[in-house]
C-alpha cells in the first residue's frame, strides 16, 4: 500500500512520512501540485490544500479525472465551505491541521475500509472488543448476539467503529452517515446514539465529548 503525500511543508512531510512508514505504508512524497498530478503507482493520496504552485482542490479534481484512488485532504482551513467543496470534488475525507499521526492513520484505515481496500487484510469485518461489525452483510454482533439495528443505526455504529477511540465531530458524523450536505438540527444524531447505547447494552460504548462529538470505545478497555 503506497501513499502519495502531497505536502510542501518539509517538517510536516517528514513527520507524516515517518508515521506512515511506522504504520506499514510505503510513502512517495511530492512538494507541489504539478508533481502530484504527474505521479503514478500509488494507492492512496494525502493532499495538502495550500501548495506553492496550485490550489489543492484543483489537484484533487485532476487526480479524480484519471483515478478513483482514495483521497484525504490535509487542511488548515476548517470552515464548512471548504469541507463541502472538497467532498464535492471527490475527496473521501479531510483532516484538519494540526493532527496527530494516530488520528491520521485511523482516518486512512477508515477510508480504505469504506472502499473495501483493507490494508493487509481483506476481511470486511471490524472488531472492537466484544463487538464485531460486518459491512458486507450489514450485521453487528456483540458477545455472539446479533443486534437488531435500523439501517441508520448500523451506518452510525459502523462509522464510529471504523476508527475506535477517535472523536468524530457532530457535523462529520452527519455528513458521513446521513448526507454530505445535511446540516439540519442534530437531534436526530442524539436520538440514534441513545438507541445504539441501549442496544449495545452499555452506555460506555459511545462516549459523548462535550462540544465536539462522539467516539466509540471498548468499555472493557
Ligand atoms: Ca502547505
Amino acid at each position: 500500500m503506497k501513499v502519495l503525500l502531497v505536502e510542501d511543508d518539509p517538517s510536516i512531510a517528514s513527520v507524516v512520512s515517518r508515521g506512515l512508514g511506522d504504520a506499514g505504508f510505503g510513502v512517495e512524497h511530492v512538494g507541489n501540485g504539478k508533481d502530484a498530478i504527474a505521479a503514478q503507482g500509488y494507492d492512496f493520496v494525502l493532499l495538502d490544500l495550500g501548495l506553492p504552485d496550485m490550489d489543492g482542490f484543483d489537484v484533487c479534481k485532476a487526480i479524480r479525472v484519471k483515478s478513483q484512488v482514495p483521497i484525504i485532504i490535509l487542511t488548515a482551513r476548517s470552515d464548512e465551505f471548504d469541507r463541502v467543496v472538497g467532498l464535492e470534488l471527490g475527496a473521501d475525507d479531510y483532516v484538519v491541521k494540526p493532527f496527530g499521526m494516530r488520528e491520521l492513520v485511523a482516518r486512512i484505515r477508515a477510508v480504505l475500509r469504506r472502499g473495501g481496500i483493507e490494508h493487509g487484510n481483506h476481511d470486511t469485518a471490524i472488531s472492537v472488543g466484544a463487538l464485531s461489525i460486518d459491512e458486507k452483510t450489514r450485521r453487528a454482533v456483540i458477545d455472539g448476539n446479533e443486534l437488531a439495528l435500523t439501517p441508520k443505526e448500523f451506518d452510525l455504529l459502523a462509522y464510529l467503529a471504523a476508527s475506535p477511540d477517535v472523536v468524530h465531530r457532530r457535523n462529520d458524523i452527519l455528513e458521513h452517515v446521513w448526507d454530505t450536505e445535511w446540516y439540519g438540527p442534530t437531534k436526530t444524531l442524539d436520538a440514534h446514539v441513545a438507541a445504539l447505547r441501549k442496544k449495545l447494552g452499555n452506555q460506555e460504548w459511545i462516549e459523548a465529548v462535550r462540544g465536539v462529538g462522539f467516539r466509540l470505545k471498548d468499555p472493557a478497555q
